[in-house]
């Protein structure tokens, strides 16, 4: 796809979300058909920094960086949620499966699933796709 027609989607995909962000084709697939990105390739797998981390559709504030965790999944991993109010979850029986999915409450939009095996004290594991999120950094304060 060259850049014009990548640029062509963008528009068409942000007509479809009518969210004032911008969601590149692979972000559209994950957050608005249920994709999952492939495993070690997602952006924030090994991204340190503090501070939140939102929906990249609607910008909602949905983990902070206190929380996240190398659960050597491949996927970014987090301990609990910033703000259960900010979070959606679904039963999920695709695939044969009994899994939770975990949405955005605000636009829907789908962030991945939550397992019952991660670490103390909740021992729980949001398991979320990067292409779901965006960073806000916190700025130090001086
Ligand atoms: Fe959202």
């Amino acid at each position: 796809m060259n850049i014009m027609e990548r640029q062509t989607e963008k528009n068409i995909r942000k007509k479809i979300t009518n969210q004032n962000t911008c969601l590149t084709p692979e972000q559209y697939h994950i957050l608005k058909e249920k994709g999952t990105e492939a495993p070690f390739t997602g952006k924030f797998l090994h991204h340190k920094k503090t501070g939140t981390y939102i929906c990249a559709d609607c910008q909602t504030e949905l983990f902070s960086s206190n929380t996240k965790f190398d659960s050597g999944t491949g996927w970014p991993s987090f301990s609990d949620a910033q703000n259960k109010e900010h979070i959606e979850l679904k039963p999920d029986h695709k695939y044969g499966m009994n899994r939770i999915e975990v949405l955005c409450k605000k636009c829907g939009g789908h962030l991945g699933h939550l397992f019952n095996d991660g670490p103390t004290p909740t021992g729980l594991r949001y398991c979320i796709n990067s292409a779901s999120l965006d960073f806000k950094e916190k700025k130090k304060t001086s």
